[in-house]
């Protein structure tokens, strides 16, 4: 059984303030969650953040981390910084990433190096933009994403990995995938892991949903035999909406 996983992305929103008050609601109900909840919170409130998570079982994410090691790179937070900060887990290449900072496969395969090396758990984003599902090219288009970034990593870094299928046109627009066009890509995704690294390895690899995870879509997107729970983006502002798709896994 994989585990399941559901990961709130915070984005640019929230003032300190209020992303403690957020944490402190999802948290009073921790301890019913069965299964691992992580919040994505911009850079600066990662460690009030941790102190207001100690002793449950919530935990962080960085939502990028740099394609460098260290050095003169104004403005960046290396893997390395977040490891130091104890956070587990990051976001690698969420589309926001690739369309507004042009952040290409090679880049992406950099930060995904990287994070493993310093013993982070990477959570990559893919999925296609909407004119590709137009074209019925999503299953190649996708396919190149983990192939530029991903297959190149040995057998044992490849199980850290969580995949977050997201696509394009549905993030932030209120228009999810049906449950079955996530299945499909989701099997897909597996299929394309397994051929690479064989099926004891691809039945391992969790692989989440995202786009526009509502409470009321959240159980049948869920349902999905290859779907191992969601990355909620605008939902997860939501203490209320948020912990209610927590409860739909
Ligand atoms: C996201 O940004 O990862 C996301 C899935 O956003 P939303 O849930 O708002 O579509």
């Amino acid at each position: 059984m994989r585990q399941k996983i559901i990961a709130g992305n915070w984005k640019m929103n929230l003032t300190l303030e209020e992303a403690i008050r957020l944490a402190a609601d999802i948290k009073s109900e921790a301890s019913s969650y069965r299964h691992q909840v992580i919040l994505c919170p911009a850079f600066p409130y990662l460690l009030a953040l941790q102190n207001e998570l100690k002793g449950t079982n919530i935990k962080l994410a960085g939502q990028n981390c740099a394609d460098r090691e260290n050095g003169a790179f104004t403005g960046e937070v290396s893997a390395s910084m977040l490891a130091s900060m104890s956070v587990p887990y990051v976001l690698i290449g969420h589309s926001e990433r690739r369309i507004y900072y042009h952040e290409s496969h090679e880049v992406l395969k950099e930060k995904m190096d990287l994070s493993l090396r310093y013993g982070l758990l990477p959570i990559f984003c893919c999925g296609e933009t909407k004119d590709i599902r137009i074209d019925e090219k999503q299953d190649a288009f996708v396919e190149k994403q983990l192939e530029e970034s991903l297959f190149h990593l040995s057998e044992d870094d490849i199980t850290k990995v969580i995949i977050a299928y997201e696509p394009v046109w549905a993030i932030g627009t209120g228009l999810n995938a049906s449950p079955q066009q996530a299945q499909d890509m989701h099997h897909f995704i597996r299929q394309k892991i397994s051929a690479r690294y064989g099926v004891g390895i691809a039945e391992k690899i969790i692989i989440l949903y995202g786009g526009s995870v509502k409470p009321d879509n959240a159980r049948e997107l869920f349902s999905q035999q290859d779907v191992d729970g969601g990355l909620v983006g605008g939902a997860s502002l939501k203490a209320d909406d948020f912990k209610k798709i927590i409860q739909a896994v």
